[in-house]
């Protein structure tokens, strides 16, 4: 019964949040990493189903393709192109850029690639900490460092990173150093790119509880067991345990929320952290 409400749906045109703004054009491109899958796949479709011009990068080419071919079903605005690359290896990080720089003006970056691995400190390998921290942390920086330049280049020279954090950026749960790092060293990023903005290249994060996506589903059984407690224990009392609201998020809802701070109602969101947890940080029983 629980495993029900963990499994990822598929993105709906009704469930995509249209908002009028000047800036959600095919001129405008939005780059979101992780595009392939879950909360990625979800933001490619909501900036397409608002008009902007999407350069969706993954590494799971295959991935990519089911995106696009969803932007299709949906008959979106906007066109969804495929930008295949591994977010760990430099080179790709350019040519992504680059790519995404020439199907328009470059405007919003969307970080959500991510990955997970569940080990006590101890045990943990290093080898997947630097590959964890390069995916989640180093790529988001080098992503927006060639990206500023584009945002200044466009008419009115702003331009808006939004970076996919979690609530793991605030509080931490054990086993998972590599993540909770990356997550914390995230939303300095986000403020770092704020600080330097001037207000025209603004940047926000968004912190969310557990979202129903491939990654979610992935870690169940392994967090069972790491714990010792069943998988519907795990849903109940360790994903939903502290949250008063009692209903996971699903990727389009995170998505949203990525189009909101890109829009001009997000103009005052700047260096700041939309906390989307269901009250899972900020109160106790
Ligand atoms: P997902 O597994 O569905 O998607 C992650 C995507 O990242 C995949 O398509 C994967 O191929 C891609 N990726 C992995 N390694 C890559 C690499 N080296 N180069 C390029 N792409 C790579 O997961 P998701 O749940 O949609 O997670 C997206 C983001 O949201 C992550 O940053 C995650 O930490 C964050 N997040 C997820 C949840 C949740 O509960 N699902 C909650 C809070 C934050």
């Amino acid at each position: 019964m629980a495993r029900a409400h963990v499994t990822p749906p598929t993105v709906t045109r009704e469930d995509i949040h249209t908002i009028p703004d000047d800036g959600f054009t095919a001129r405008n491109v939005c780059l979101v990493t992780g595009a392939a899958s879950g909360i990625g796949r979800a933001t490619a479709l909501a900036a397409a189903g608002n008009g902007l011009t999407v350069a969706a990068t993954d590494v799971d080419e295959a991935g990519l393709e089911g995106t696009i071919d969803r932007d299709e079903e949906l008959d979106l605005e906007g066109t969804i192109e495929s930008i295949p690359g591994d977010l760990t290896d430099d080179a790709d990080i350019e040519r992504i850029v680059e790519t995404a720089a020439g199907l328009g003006d470059l405007k919003y970056l969307a970080n959500v690639a991510g990955m997970q691995h569940i080990d006590p400190i101890d045990e943990f390998p290093m080898e997947t900490y630097d590959r964890m921290h390069r995916l989640m942390l180093r790529a988001p920086l080098y992503l927006a460092k060639l990206c500023i330049p584009h945002f200044r280049e466009t008419e009115d020279g702003e331009g808006c990173v939004g970076n996919m954090a979690s609530i793991h950026g605030h509080y931490v749960t054990s086993d998972k150093v590599a993540y909770n790092v990356s997550k914390f060293g995230l939303r300095g990023l986000t403020q770092s790119i704020a600080a330097e903005g001037e207000g025209l290249i603004r940047a926000f994060s968004i912190s969310t509880g557990y979202v129903k996506t491939p990654l979610v589903t992935a870690q169940l059984e392994e967090t069972a067991e790491q714990r010792g407690i069943s998988v519907d224990e795990v849903i109940e009392d360790v994903m939903l345990g502290q949250s008063r609201v009692t209903e996971m998020m699903e990727p389009v809802d995170v998505a949203n929320l990525f189009l909101l701070g890109f829009s001009d109602l997000g103009r005052h969101l700047d260096g700041g952290d939309l906390l989307f947890d269901g009250g899972m940080t900020l109160t106790y029983e």
